[in-house]
C-alpha cells in the first residue's frame, strides 16, 4: 500500500507500535511535540547527526530497505562510540518520493529496530515528508558520557601509537563486489556484502576504551583510515606513520581484492564505512589496555602505527622502504 492511501498520520501510528518496545521507561514515548528523555545525574549528552541521500549514499534497488534502516542507525552510533558515549536514542527524518510503499517504511524501522534492541536505545521521534526528489534519511542519536571520559580527536601527541578495534577494507570489498560483476566464493560475498550493509558499531568497545583512560584522541573510520587519520594529524598538529605489514586487511578485503586484480592495501587504506574506531594511546599504555581488550572482548586492538612530529603521512612498507601516502578515498563534495 502506497502511504498516500493510508496517510501519513495512520503511518506514524504503524512506526509508533513498531518501535514502542525501546521506548525509554522514564519518558513519555511517541506522539507528544516533543520527546521527554531523562538522563543520569552529571552526565553529558553526546548528540551526533548524519543524513543520507539516495544517488550520493546509497543507491535503490541497490540496498534493502532493512538494511538501510541497519545501516543508517550503524553509521551514527558509531560516532556516539568514537565520543566514548553510551547511545540511549535516536530521532528519524525521512523525505520520501511520492509512490513509496508503506511497507518499505515499516522494513526501514525494522532495520533500524535490529540495532537499537541490541544495544537498548529509544526511538524516540522523528518527522516523514514528501520528497519531490530522491530518498533522504536523516537520523540523530544522543547518548551520555562524562565529561572526564569523553573521547575527542584533540589532546594526541606525536610518538603515540595509532591503533584501530578491527580489521580494515571489508566494506570496501562488499562495494566493489555491489559495483562489478564478478565471479567470487560464496562465503566471501556473503562476508563482504555483511560488512557493507550490515556494519557493526563499536558501542561497548568505546564506552570500555573512554573508560579505560588510556586512549588520547579518537574518532571512527567512517571514509578511510587515511583520510580520517589526517582529522587527527591536523587537530593535534601532527604527522602520522604507518607500518605496512601491521595494517590489519581483513581476509574478505584480501579475498576480493585478488578477485578484482586490486590491492588488498587500497581497501584498508581507502576503503571508507569500516566504523572501527580509530585511536591513540601513549606506547607504554599499549600492552596492558590490549591485554585487558583482548581478555574483555575476545578479539586484539591493532596498533597500525604512531604519531609523528613532522606534519607527513608516510608509510614503511614491508621491504623497509619509507613512503609519502595520498589520500584517494571518498570526497564528500
Ligand atoms: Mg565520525
Amino acid at each position: 500500500m502506497k502511504i498516500s492511501e493510508i496517510g501519513e498520520q495512520a503511518l506514524i501510528k504503524e512506526i509508533a507500535a513498531l518501535v514502542a518496545s525501546t521506548a525509554d521507561r522514564d519518558g513519555v514515548g511517541i506522539g507528544d511535540d516533543a520527546a521527554l528523555a531523562r538522563f543520569a545525574d552529571g552526565a553529558y549528552v553526546a548528540t551526533s547527526k548524519d543524513m543520507l541521500v539516495e544517488g550520493v549514499h546509497f543507491l535503490l534497488p541497490g540496498i534493502t530497505a532493512q538494511d538501510l534502516g541497519f545501516k543508517a542507525l550503524a553509521a551514527n552510533l558509531s560516532d556516539l562510540a568514537a565520543m566514548g558515549a553510551r547511545p540511549r536514542h535516536a530521532f528519524v527524518a525521512l523525505a520520501l518520493p511520492a509512490g513509496t510503499e508503506c511497507e518499505f517504511v515499516l522494513d526501514f524501522f525494522r532495520g533500524m529496530m535490529q540495532l537499537a534492541e541490541k544495544y537498548g536505545i529509544a526511538v524516540s521521534g522523528g518527522d516523514l515528508v514528501a520528497s519531490p526528489g530522491p530518498l533522504a534519511v536523516s537520523v540523530t542519536v544522543q547518548g551520555e558520557v562524562r565529561r572526564e571520559q569523553a573521547l575527542l580527536r584533540r589532546g594526541a601527541r606525536p610518538g603515540e601509537l595509532i591503533c584501530t578495534t578491527g580489521s580494515l577494507g571489508a566494506s570496501a570489498a562488499g562495494l566493489t563486489l555491489l559495483l562489478q560483476d564478478m565471479p567470487c566464493d560464496d562465503k566471501v560475498r556473503a562476508a563482504a556484502l555483511k560488512a557493507h550493509f550490515r556494519p557493526e558499531p563499536r558501542v561497548r568497545e568505546g564506552i570500555w576504551l573512554a573508560k579505560s583512560g588510556a586512549v588520547t584522541a579518537a574518532m571512527d573510520i567512517s571514509d578511510g583510515l587515511l583520510k580520517d587519520i589526517r582529522e587527527i594529524m591536523e587537530v593535534n598538529g601532527c604527522g602520522a606513520l604507518f607500518y605496512e605489514e601491521k595494517i590489519p586487511v581483513d581476509p574478505v578485503a584480501r579475498a576480493v581484492a585478488a578477485a578484482a586484480g586490486r590491492l588488498p592495501l587500497d581497501f584498508a587504506l581507502h576503503g571508507g564505512e569500516d566504523y572501527e574506531l580509530l585511536f591513540t594511546v601513549p606506547e607504554n599504555a599499549f600492552e596492558g589496555l590490549s591485554g585487558a581488550y583482548l581478555a574483555h572482548f575476545g578479539r586484539p586492538l591493532y596498533a597500525l602505527g604512531r604519531l609523528t612530529e613532522e606534519m607527513r603521512l608516510q608509510m614503511v612498507t614491508k621491504d623497509g622502504k619509507w613512503e609519502e601516502l595520498e589520500f584517494a578515498g571518498y570526497r564528500h563534495f
